[in-house]
């Protein structure tokens, strides 16, 4: 019944993984029913980008350090001492991008968790094991250019809770409660709240309003995941389209009076946000700046500005 309502992905399956340690066939990557990682969310993920260039016939990775750096991170939150610097982890994607011989864009999903075959929620005297998968990628999010978003009755977790700062496991079922009851009632995406009515962010974007003239985001202390798009978005429009970017709360009905808003990840790239519980943001199509950063990112992404080169790592020929 669902599936009239939803589009579903269907995703190829990646043919390796990076696994206990090295490359195996995709089919050889399992883990048992009793894993600790599955049974209690003790997990943490990353997703990453890989863009294709076709005029240099290059793949690029964007920002792979500090998706890693963030990814480590997120294993700290969680006590986990992975053995690996970001440098190696990077070292491991390349090498399993090489072994899948991947010439298009796609996604990395890196993963951690405690491997245990385990009863006993903890986070002491487990182990965690160190997965990597690559897989073909287009669209997240079918209405980029133009979404219908809500603002979701869930409420965003918070730092004492399940910190949102983490990619982890167990805490997308938030997201997800949030994401299906939006898509279930013909909306796009949802914009959690926090417990103080302020807003949070999508269920895997940062958001971001221009009220007027400035560009107002979420600041990192109202549980949100520290982006890495979000913190290249935040650069590309002061330093390159000249805009003031301020840090700070913003409630509910800023974004209704927004003259643009638009949501920001790796997955769903640059998504303008076109109506909000039914109401028009601006014209109710995508706005001039949100169409500026977006142009601007995706050829920053493609290795096609050279003073953001440093973003994109090539996997091919180095
Ligand atoms: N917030 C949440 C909850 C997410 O899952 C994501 C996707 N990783 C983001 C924001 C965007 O983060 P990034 O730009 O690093 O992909």
């Amino acid at each position: 019944m669902f599936h009239d309502i939803i589009k579903e992905f269907v995703m190829p399956l990646p043919r390796y993984a990076f696994f206990s340690d090295k490359i195996v066939p995709y089919s050889e990557a399992k883990v048992g029913i009793l894993t600790h990682g599955l049974n209690y969310g003790t997990g943490v993920f990353g997703g990453i980008r890989g863009y294709w260039n076709d005029e240099e016939k290059q793949l690029f990775i964007f920002r792979p350090l500090d998706h890693f750096q963030r990814f480590l991170e997120s294993t700290r939150l969680l006590r986990m001492e992975l053995p690996y610097t970001r440098e190696e982890v990077v070292k491991k994607l390349v090498e399993l991008i090489h072994k899948e011989d991947l010439h298009e864009d796609c996604y990395v999903r890196p993963l951690a968790f405690y491997g245990d075959e385990i009863i006993g929620v903890r986070l002491h005297n487990v182990t965690p094991m160190l997965t990597i998968s690559v897989l073909p990628f287009g669209r997240y999010l079918e209405k980029e250019e133009g979404a219908h978003v809500m603002f979701s009755s869930w409420r965003r977790i918070d730092d004492n809770v399940i910190p949102a700062r983490g990619k982890i496991t167990g805490g997308y079922v938030n997201s997800a409660l949030a994401k299906t009851d939006a898509n279930l009632a013909g909306f796009d995406e949802a914009i959690m709240l926090n417990q103080d009515g302020h807003i949070s962010e999508g269920s895997a974007e940062n958001v971001f309003i221009l009220r007027k003239g400035k560009i107002v985001t979420p600041p990192v202390t109202d549980n949100i995941l520290e982006g890495i798009t979000r913190n290249s978005i935040i650069a590309l429009l002061r330093d390159e389209l000249g805009m003031e970017v301020v840090e700070r709360s913003i409630d509910r009905t800023e974004v209704y009076l927004a003259e643009e808003a638009f949501m920001v990840a790796t997955g769903a790239q640059i998504v303008a946000i076109a109506r909000v519980d039914h109401r028009k943001i601006g014209s109710g199509s995508m706005g001039p700046v949100t169409q500026k950063v977006r142009d601007l990112y995706f050829n920053v992404v493609r290795g096609r500005v050279p003073k953001y080169r440093q973003w994109c790592h090539a996997v091919y020929g180095k």
